[in-house]
Parts: C-alpha cells; sequence; structure tokens
C-alpha cells in the first residue's frame, strides 16, 4: 500500500469517525451508528480523491497538514467531504493535477457562476487569479479546528441582523436584497476580511464568467 493509499484511508476513517462522534453527540448509539453510516459514503469517495491527487505530497507542510485533517481539523474535513461527494454528484470535475501537493482538493465548476467556495479542504470554481484567497480559508479551517464553521456562521448570523458593516468607509454601496448579503453581509465576516486583506492582489479587472470571484 503506497503512502497516498494510507493517507486516503486515514482521512476517510476521520470522516466516518467524525460522523459517529457526531451522531453520538445528537441521539446516544443509535445517533453513532447513523452517523457512521450516513457519512461512509463520502468518505469513501473523499478518500479515494485524496489518494488519487495526492493532497500531502511535495513540501515539509504535508504531514502537518494530513495530521491536522484527520485530528483537530475533523470537522471540517467531514464537511469538505460531503460537499466534495456533492459536487461528483452533480457530475464535476476533481482536477488531479491542481491537486497534487497543495493539502487542498480542486474541483473545476463551482456552485454559482459568480463565486468560488471552500469548504473545509475542498475548493470549488478556484482559478489561479484568486487560489491564493481561496487556500486562506483552507488555512482557516485548520487553525481554528471544530470552531472555525460556527465561527463563521455566527458571523455571518450577526453580520445579518446587525449591520455593522454599514460603518465600513470602503464597502460597495448596497442596491437592493441580493446585495445586502453579497456586497455587504458576505465580505464582511471575519474569515473574509481576513482572506480579502492578505491574500495576493488578483488583477483588478472585473471577473469573466470563467473566472468567479472568491468566496
Ligand atoms: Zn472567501
Amino acid at each position: 500500500m503506497s503512502a497516498h493509499s494510507i493517507a486516503g484511508w486515514i482521512q476517510g476513517i476521520a470522516v466516518v469517525v467524525t460522523g459517529v462522534v457526531l451522531g453520538s453527540l445528537v441521539g446516544g448509539l443509535v445517533g453513532a451508528i447513523i452517523g457512521g453510516l450516513v457519512l461512509a459514503p463520502f468518505a469513501l469517495f473523499y478518500g479515494r480523491a485524496v489518494k488519487q491527487g495526492e493532497v500531502y505530497t511535495g513540501d515539509g507542510m504535508g504531514i502537518w497538514r494530513f495530521l491536522l485533517d484527520a485530528t483537530w481539523s475533523s470537522l471540517n474535513t467531514a464537511a469538505g467531504a460531503i460537499y466534495y461527494g456533492s459536487h461528483m454528484l452533480f457530475g464535476h470535475t476533481f482536477n488531479v493535477d491542481k491537486t497534487r501537493g497543495t493539502g487542498s482538493l480542486w474541483i473545476d465548476e463551482s456552485v454559482s457562476d459568480d463565486y468560488a467556495t471552500t469548504i473545509g479542504t475542498v475548493k470549488a470554481g478556484s482559478n489561479e487569479r484568486i487560489d491564493d484567497h481561496e487556500m486562506i480559508h483552507v488555512f482557516q479551517a485548520r487553525l481554528f479546528g471544530p470552531l472555525y464553521l460556527l465561527l463563521v456562521g455566527l458571523n455571518y448570523v450577526i453580520a445579518t441582523i446587525l449591520p455593522y458593516w454599514l460603518l465600513f468607509k470602503d464597502r460597495k454601496p448596497v442596491t437592493g436584497f441580493g446585495s445586502y448579503f453579497l456586497d455587504g453581509v458576505y465580505p464582511h465576516v471575519w474569515n473574509e476580511l481576513w482572506a480579502y486583506k492578505y491574500a495576493k492582489k488578483p488583477a483588478p479587472a472585473p471577473a469573466p464568467p470563467t473566472a468567479p470571484a472568491p468566496a
């Protein structure tokens, strides 16, 4: 068995174990069994992708990313596995070449035409112009582990009901209901403020349909 194969198996097992733990918190033994069973098919496809994409090969960071993703950040890994599986159900393309050694998984198609979206280690719709931004989200998930999705979700709720971002001077004007979220809420949650500030600046040209903006 190759190292990539073992990496895939261990990440897959981490996804199932996360399902078992979450399930047991909700519904005891029955919950644990259901949680494991629901996550198992996602874990299979995700583990296979980790192997095929040689996700953790390359520079010296690979082993640390691997260990974090299987332990501290396993909730994000499980969320990423569900996200990955959902993309595959829609016939989207897992890009092995753009995945290799990056510590993340690259899916060519995005959820929406206008935005790339990253969950856990899985990036969908990224491109060379914005990948640095998406990789910051992958890093944030590893750093905050089980708290990451919670803290991001909480910030979306707060930014929606308490629009503190109206005080930001350089923000885009809000022109309607959709714009309230896209120009107001979304760019002003903590993980996006961070990613927009520190990602290498993309060319200022407006994004063509084939190059979605970061999300
Ligand atoms: Zn973003």
